[in-house]
């Protein structure tokens, strides 16, 4: 008999996906990824999330699983949470939400009951969905109010508090997938306590800038914050809910007070939404935490930041209308009314130029949410990949000379090619196995 590890071995490789997959690598590679939302993780990242960790069942906490021959995935979340307390600096860190909307939704269910009001930042003004969208268990289980920016792009404080006032909300959420500026924390807190809100950062987009020190912390803040793992902190998919508060509550009912925060957000992700952590997204978890602790990630926060400025710079003098003028983190959105084209059109022509970016619907949209006025881009991935201002001069000039081409497929294909030679220069983290 041969053993089962040979056995594995030659089992013969499923040659469509493996083929898919490098196609997928030299997609990336080839061409920039400029999607805010993306970025391109370590080796080292990779082969924590490739690992036979994601064999392994283990349900509860480390400590208190529902499973025998937990003892190593134990440390590996142990070690995962500790990295998480330690960089963000607060008592409790949950690293079990498979990504970032259960993320959110164990957090609504840890702070309020269905029927409650909710208040976040509408879907077309740059929140996300389970901020109150009204398709989604945000805006289908609670009473979502929503509320927007003011006619500059900018969160406007005042009307926030006004809405709060009028709608009670128990819940009281900020965040953002397309808000180029800085929150004022403080702000947002007050308004929450004012009418006695709890209060959920979602900081998924910017926390790589957080950490980095390039954005203020809602830590410490807020009650509760919500960050994906896989934007700008650059590690796998996957979300982490962060806390002050007790953990050692013990097992009865708790009451929803700050102290028992990490109590009712643990029971919310099990047994409340989840069953089995992903053992594997935890490990990887942990290294890009690791990871976001070095010094050098202070430097790549800050060089997103100086990126996204110049390219911001170079656009505004091509005349392109960025919404609120310009940027502090790692996104640009614009609005390309006045260039003749709507997102899509934009959207279609920078990606057959070898560029990846999104349609997206910018502040007060004439058009349709399916088809919007504008797009936003950012800096994160190429970044990673070492890319810094003079790159962003030249990839400023292609974005423009794409748009300005949108419907010369010559053109769009021989900047592809400038594109392809640029991307030869910066190969992406994991050029060895994966690339
Ligand atoms: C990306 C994002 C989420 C959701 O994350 P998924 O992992 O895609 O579910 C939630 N909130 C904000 C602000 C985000 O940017």
């Amino acid at each position: 008999m041969e053993s089962p590890e040979l056995q594995l071995k030659q089992m013969k490789r499923d040659d469509i996906i493996d083929q898919l997959i490098v196609e997928e690598v030299r997609r990336q590679s080839e061409g920039l990824e400029m999607i805010p939302s993306e970025n391109h993780t370590s080796q080292n990242v990779l082969d924590a999330l490739g690992s036979r960790l994601t064999d392994k069942y283990s349900e509860g906490y480390p400590g208190m699983r529902y499973y025998g021959g937990c003892e190593v995935v134990d440390k590996v979340e142990n070690i995962a949470r500790d990295r998480a307390k330690k960089l963000f600096g607060c008592d409790h860190a949950n690293v079990q939400p498979y990504s970032g909307s259960p993320g959110n939704m164990a957090a609504y269910y840890a702070l309020v009951d269905p029927g409650d009001t909710v208040m976040g930042l509408h879907l077309f003004f740059g929140g996300h969905m389970t901020h109150g969208l009204k398709v989604n268990f945000s805006g289908t289980y609670y009473r979502s109010v929503q509320y927007k920016t003011g006619q500059d792009g900018y969160l406007d404080y005042d009307a926030i508090q006004q809405m709060a006032t009028e709608e009670k909300p128990r819940l009281l959420v900020a965040g953002a997938t397309a808000y180029p500026r800085i929150y004022d924390w403080k702000r947002l807190r007050e308004i929450a306590d004012s009418v006695g809100a709890w209060f959920l950062a979602d900081t998924s987009h910017i926390t790589g800038l957080i950490v980095g020190g390039e954005h203020p912390s809602p830590i410490g803040i807020a009650d509760v914050v919500m960050t994906t793992t896989h934007k700008t902190l650059r590690g796998p998919r996957g979300a982490i809910l962060l806390c002050n508060g007790n953990p050692s509550t013990p097992l009865k009912k708790v009451e929803r007070t700050k102290e028992n925060l990490p109590t009712l957000l643990d029971r919310a992700i099990i047994p409340g939404l989840q069953g089995g952590p992903h053992n594997h997204q935890t490990a990887a978890i942990a290294v890009a935490l690791r990871e976001a602790s070095q010094p050098e990630f202070k430097i790549y926060a800050r060089q997103i930041v100086k990126n996204a400025k110049k390219l911001a710079e170079k656009l505004l003098k091509k005349d392109y209308n960025l919404v609120t003028g310009g940027t502090d983190n790692h996104l640009l959105l614009i609005d390309l009314t006045n260039k003749g084209v709507i997102g899509a059109e934009a959207e279609t022509a920078l990606g057959k130029a070898g560029i990846t970016v999104n349609k997206n619907a910018v502040p007060f949209d004439p058009r349709s949410p399916f088809s919007p006025s504008g797009i936003r881009l950012g800096t994160p991935a190429l970044t990673t990949r070492g890319m810094k201002e003079r790159e962003m001069e030249q990839i400023a000039e292609w974005i423009d000379q794409a748009i300005s081409n949108h419907s010369n497929d010559k053109k769009l294909a021989q900047i592809k090619a400038e594109v392809k030679e640029l991307s030869s220069k910066f190969p992406l983290p994991s050029n060895q196995k994966n690339g």
